[in-house]
Formats: C-alpha cells, sequence, structure tokens
C-alpha cells in the first residue's frame, strides 16, 4: 500500500480496547467514559481486519490500548495472529503494555510469537510513578517486566517526558535500562484529547533534553530503526539505544508508515488529524473480504501528510478531541 505521498504502509497499530487500568495524568482525565462494550469489535473481527490489512502489506502488528491486557481472551487473538508469522506474511507482533498484568501473560505472549514488548514506565520512584499513572503502582509494574524479560522478551521502556514530574529522572532511567538490557524511549506530551491539567506546563521539548543529555553521556548515532517513529541514538557508556519521539520538536511524518484501527473498527490514518475510514460496516456488511480491502485502499489514498501539533499551541487545547487511548499509542 503506497500512500498519495510515496510512504508504503506496513505497520498497522490496533487498540484492541479502549479501556486503562491506570490513569495516567498527560493521557486521560480520571473521570473517563468509555465505549459500551456493545460497541467493540469481537476479537474474531479484530483477526480478520488485520488478516485484510496483512494481505494489503502490512508487516508489523502493534497491539495496544487503552490498556490491551485488559481485554479478556486476548491471547486467542495473538494465537490466531500468530499464523501470519509462520507464514511469513507478517514480520513481528508486539505490544505496547503498562506491565501491570505482564507478570501473568509474559510467557503466553513468547508462546505466541511476540518477541518484542514496549513497557511504559515514566518513573522509578514509587511515589512519582503513583502520581503520574493515579490508579497505577509500581510494583507490579516492575514485576511484569521482570516477567517478559526472564520469558525472553525484549523489553524497550517508554518513558514520557514531563516537566517538572520525572525530569530529573532521566539519568536514573538510562543507567537503570543500561544495567537491565532494556532500550528506552523517551516521548513527548502529545495535545491528544482533553486531561484534568495543562499539557502546555507538562511539555518538555526533547531536543532540549538531548543536548543536557549529551554533556553527561556519550550519544553515539545510530541509523537503527524499530519501524516506529523514534530515531535512536547509542548510549557508549550502558551500550544500551536511546529513541527520542519528537512530534512537537521535530516530527518525523515524512517517514510515516503506520495507519491505526480503533477498538470499534475505525480507522485513522494518522494519530493527529480527525479523517477515518469506518471499516466496521464492510467488515459486517458480507463474508467477503472485498469491501474491506476496497475501504482499506481507499483509506489509505487519502493518508494525510502529517499531523500539526504545535508547542506554541499547546495551550489551545488538544488537536484533536479523541485520547491515545482510542486511536492507540
Ligand atoms: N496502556 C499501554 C501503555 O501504557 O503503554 C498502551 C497504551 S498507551 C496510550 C501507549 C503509549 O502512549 C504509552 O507509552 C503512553 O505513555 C503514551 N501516551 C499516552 N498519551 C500520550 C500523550 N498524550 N502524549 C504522549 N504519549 C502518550
Amino acid at each position: 500500500m503506497i500512500d498519495p505521498f510515496g510512504r508504503r504502509i506496513s505497520y498497522l497499530r490496533v487498540s484492541v480496547t479502549d479501556r486503562c487500568n491506570f490513569r495516567c495524568i498527560y493521557c486521560m482525565a480520571e473521570d473517563m467514559t468509555f465505549l459500551p462494550k456493545a460497541e467493540l469489535l469481537t476479537l474474531e473481527e479484530m483477526e480478520r481486519l488485520c488478516s485484510a490489512f496483512i494481505r494489503q502489506g502490512v508487516r508489523k502488528l502493534r497491539l495496544t490500548g487503552g490498556e490491551p491486557l485488559v481485554r479478556r481472551n486476548l491471547m486467542t487473538l495473538i494465537h490466531g495472529l500468530g499464523r501470519h508469522l509462520r507464514t511469513g506474511a507478517l514480520d513481528e507482533i508486539t505490544l505496547t503494555t503498562n506491565g501491570a498484568l505482564l507478570a501473568q501473560h509474559a510467557k503466553d505472549l513468547a508462546a505466541g510469537g511476540v518477541r518484542r514488548i514496549n513497557v511504559s514506565l515514566d518513573s522509578l520512584d514509587p511515589k512519582r510513578f503513583a502520581a503520574i499513572a493515579r490508579w497505577g503502582r509500581i510494583e507490579p509494574a516492575l514485576e511484569g517486566i521482570a516477567a517478559a524479560k526472564a520469558a525472553g522478551l525484549a523489553v524497550k521502556i517508554n518513558m514520557v517526558a514531563l516537566k517538572g514530574m520525572n525530569d530529573d529522572e532521566f539519568d536514573g532511567m538510562i543507567r537503570w535500562c543500561g544495567a537491565s538490557g532494556f532500550d528506552l524511549t523517551l516521548i513527548e506530551t502529545m495535545p491528544l484529547g482533553e486531561i484534568d491539567g495543562s499539557r502546555e506546563s507538562q511539555y518538555l521539548a526533547l531536543s532540549q533534553v538531548r543536548r543536557d543529555l549529551a554533556r553527561r553521556w556519550t550519544l553515539d548515532e545510530t541509523d537503527y530503526r524499530t519501524g516506529g517513529p523514534a530515531r535512536y541514538v547509542v548510549v557508549r557508556e550502558t551500550e544500551c539505544r536511546l529513541g527520542f519521539i519528537t512530534p512537537l520538536s521535530h516530527n518525523f511524518c515524512e517517514a510515516c508508515n503506520r495507519v491505526r484501527l480503533t477498538c470499534t473498527g475505525t480507522l485513522y490514518m494518522c494519530l493527529g488529524q480527525e479523517d477515518a475510514a469506518d471499516l466496521r460496516t464492510p467488515l459486517r456488511a458480507s463474508a467477503d473480504d472485498g469491501p474491506i480491502e476496497t475501504a482499506i485502499r481507499a483509506a489509505i489514498a487519502r493518508k494525510p501528510r502529517g499531523h500539526d501539533f504545535i508547542a506554541e499551541r499547546l495551550e489551545r487545547g488538544p488537536a484533536v478531541a479523541r485520547h491515545m487511548s482510542v486511536t492507540g499509542g
């Protein structure tokens, strides 16, 4: 699938549920209204849609949310999609999780063909972690990370950079990831959905963080890519990779290879734009996959050039009304 700007679309992110067992301050309001369960696609329907994308050229799937591990029987979806790994039609299935339920699922994920996961960990300090995640606690997340490592999964830690909340922890997180053998990605907060506080006060430009880190660490350039938006360096002292996702201070939309499917079967061609395509109607209208594939191709044909998140406009409120948990981070 090639979009109007010549980009090959080979990466699908699927939000398997909009629900989450955490309420991270930059992601959601504490009092969220979630979709009625009846609106959700079944896992069988999700598998059918994912398979249609794979036939159209998607090589990489990331299951996300909400918190993907709160979706009941998620493993049946992973096992079902695993057949595409075995035929070679798909290169990988990965997962983004907050880790709280990972200890229960790590072995199954590995058995289902998952090789790498991203775990969000915004602080190593238990009190701060709880202040950021609100309903989340650090202990189960750390247990989950340890279980994932023991199950042989490669772990990448995602840390959202938050001014005044965790911006004195980057060195500690680099050291901890280095000692644990994990890559680390720092992420700028994006203006998605209403939250309780102000995003302007949370926002930290990673261009500035990188300059500051370079005073204490040797950051070697690398062209390593995972297919996602992060740009990496290798921290020479720890030999671990450090990624930067910088949608505001430096966007990389020109290389975007992704589209995002929600748990109701809506396809967003850009995280930061409102335009979307309804795939649930063609999915439910016929047992034939032809109409779904036609709808996917029509959607890719109108993928926009990029988002227009602008740091100076953060005080005006969200650039798009939906939260990251709907579109899938
Ligand atoms: N619950 C899972 C987790 O915590 O990783 C998966 C979903 S979460 C929406 C995916 C990623 O998006 C997490 O790393 C989270 O920190 C990040 N995220 C959520 N809202 C964000 C925002 N407004 N700006 C930047 N990153 C955000």
